[in-house]
């Protein structure tokens, strides 16, 4: 499969599938952060999800995708599927998609711009105060997984691909920054311990 094909599906699935539930999400008080299950074989979509905190602090947006996925009549193999989390997985959902069986995760945002763009820090704390591991520091691929910044695939592209895909990463990140707005107005009212 071609890196250009596959950036630009899971593009869109942020786009039209995670963001709108998001957006919702964040009216309610929740966080930013939304994730998505497809199939390798077609990239065909079987569900998307979004954090879902203020009724559990443990729904982040991986693991309530996780849990509406095995709550599915059928879930596929998670050897058949690919993993989009819109945001670098902070230590629980990383260790929630291993557990569940992924050999991968796609994603988005980096924990750098969770900290930095999204007024976010947790994951990074967490990772240097559980493990004393620095930002980046952990293993993109290992042997449960490889890691892969969607960012960066669109920058490996070349050509009108990559610069119609840089434009759609920027309004990504326009949508994301509204989101985060309303998120960090209201955050203070909603008791999220990590808020
Ligand atoms: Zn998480």
């Amino acid at each position: 499969m071609q890196d250009s094909k596959l950036t630009d599906r899971l593009l869109s699935v942020i786009e039209n599938d995670i963001l709108p539930l998001t957006e919702r999400g964040v009216d309610s008080g929740n966080k930013v952060f939304g994730a998505a299950i497809l199939r390798k074989s077609d990239l065909s979509l079987v569900i998307a999800g979004t954090n879902d905190e203020t009724t559990n602090p443990l729904w982040h947006g991986e693991v309530k995708t996780l849990n509406q996925f095995y709550e599915l009549p059928s879930p596929p193999p998670t050897s058949e599927l690919l993993f989009l989390s819109t945001h670098e997985p902070c230590t629980m959902c990383m260790s929630a998609i291993t557990w569940a069986g992924f050999d991968n995760y796609y994603y988005f945002f980096s924990h750098e711009d969770s900290r930095d763009s999204f007024g976010i820090p947790h994951d990074l704390k967490i990772m240097k105060e559980l493990y004393g591991l620095e930002p980046g520091g952990y293993r993109r691929s290992n042997a449960f997984f490889t890691a892969h910044s969607i960012v960066q695939m669109a920058e490996d592209t070349t050509g009108p691909t990559h610069e119609q895909l840089m434009k759609r990463i920027d309004a990504i990140r326009h949508r994301y920054a509204l989101a985060s707005d309303t998120y960090q107005s209201h955050k203070n009212a909603t008791g999220i311990p990590l808020g």
